[in-house]
């Protein structure tokens, strides 16, 4: 595929921002495609059945606006697609993306799913696609770290910088300086890299006099992360005085490999099969070790947790054989983010999810019975819902939220 333009929808702005290098440094031309807007949703919903879930509905119309476009060649262009192997749109998405694209005219354009297992098998869901081997993978894994490390120190600095633009002015510069490592640099340091990206982001000058409350952001994947999708939620909880808390999206690449050990006592799942899930969640906590060691001595940052205490917080409350969607790791994320003080939590669904209703919505009242002081709303998104719904939503939790902060103090 090194001659084709392969067009990728967009999911979070700060890892996708790195993605196009990782493929390019092994020679493929992806193409990132930067936003949303109304005109792409209208085509996904002419051209996706209207009762397909909303991400499906945003990623087809985000690829076949960029298709109607003119810029690509059409005998040379691919569309890639990512799949989860689950029950849900991740897996299904490939079939209702090339209904979409026949429907529209543009049937003859390749369709490259792109497996999140892609680690457990040692890089062979690609193979015959790409050029695809463990350095490639190790590639991806460490633009997924990067992503992940930038999410939340951005985050955590922003909300209380004391030069305006500041923080986004240093994200900036970080991920133009990895755009150019990941693709030139042979014999670069990640944890070099790590530490430096640290030590810049400690030396921002921020005013934590201020009393924010921390709001973790939850739920589907695409509308968690995409801020075209969710109505840019980050940048509405810091309007409204909060700190967004958004935990990264190496966990839910873990979640997709240890669904073999979860369901082992029940299924007839080889040994093998548990092994490897083992061996690949080893090796890449291994990999985000280096965030935590980059982190050891830092005041400011809370290091990611071990994936094997995600598990444990959520069989707490919900059998982690629910995989369905983001499954177990969404009650797991909210567990954590009450255990370690953030008890306020938006948890963002597409309209209609039901997996997600089950681990998210269906577990909300034992939530509050295990934690009062947990202070949590759900937002719905789809194509047509309003914003004054979804913003009323946010302003009650957050009233609600700095009242509990006042009466801490
Ligand atoms: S998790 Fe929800 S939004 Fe995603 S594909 Fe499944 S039902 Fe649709």
């Amino acid at each position: 595929m090194r001659d084709y333009t392969l067009l990728c929808p967009q999911m979070s702005p700060i890892h996708f921002a790195l993605f196009d290098v990782t493929f390019a440094w092994r020679g493929h031309n992806v193409v990132v495609l930067s936003e949303v807007d109304r005109g792409a949703i209208e085509d996904g919903l002419r051209y996706v059945n209207n009762d397909a879930c909303y991400p499906a509905i945003v990623v087809c119309g985000q690829l076949i606006q960029a298709l109607k476009s003119g810029k690509y060649d059409l005998n040379r262009t691919g569309v890639l697609i990512s799949q989860t192997c689950g029950g849900c749109r991740s897996t299904n998405y490939r079939a209702l993306l090339e209904l979409a694209l026949r429907r529209s005219g543009f049937g003859s354009v390749k369709v490259l799913p792109f497996n999140v297992n892609v680690a457990k098998s040692g890089g062979r869901t690609l193979a015959g696609q790409f050029d695809v081997d463990i350095a490639f993978v190790r590639k991806l894994l460490i633009t997924v770290l990067y992503g992940d490390l930038l999410l939340l120190l951005s985050n955590r600095c922003r909300p209380y910088e004391v030069i305006s633009g500041s923080t986004d002015g240093l994200l900036s510069s970080w991920v133009s300086k990895l755009r150019e490592i990941i693709l030139h640099d042979k014999k670069h340091s990640i944890s070099k890299c790590m530490f430096e990206i640290v030590s810049d982001f400690e030396l921002l000058e921020l005013n934590e006099t201020v009393l924010r409350p921390k709001v973790g952001v939850v739920g589907e994947i695409l509308v968690k992360y995409h801020p075209d999708a969710n109505r840019d939620l980050v940048k509405t909880i810091e309007q409204e005085g909060g700190e967004a808390v958004v935990p990264g999206i190496l966990d839910f690449t873990l979640y997709c490999l240890s669904s073999d050990l979860h369901k082992k006592p029940y299924a007839d799942v080889s040994f093998f099969a548990g092994l490897k899930s083992k061996l690949a969640i080893w090796i890449i906590e291994k990999y985000r070790n280096k965030i935590r060691y980059a982190m050891r001595n830092s005041k400011r940052f809370e290091p990611p947790k071990n994936f094997y205490t995600l598990i444990e917080k959520a069989r707490k409350v919900i059998s982690t054989c629910n995989q369905t969607g983001e499954g177990w790791l969404l009650t797991a994320e909210m567990v954590e983010l009450i255990e370690d003080g953030c008890p306020n939590i938006v948890c963002v669904q597409p309209f209609g999810c039901l997996p997600n209703h089950i681990t998210g919505k269906g577990v909300f009242k034992e939530l509050r019975s295990r934690y009062p002081i947990a202070n949590i709303t759900t937002i719905d998104y789809d194509a047509g819902t309003t914003e004054v719904n979804q913003l009323n939503r946010i302003k009650l939790m957050m009233s609600v939220a700095k009242k509990n902060l006042t009466t801490k103090k």
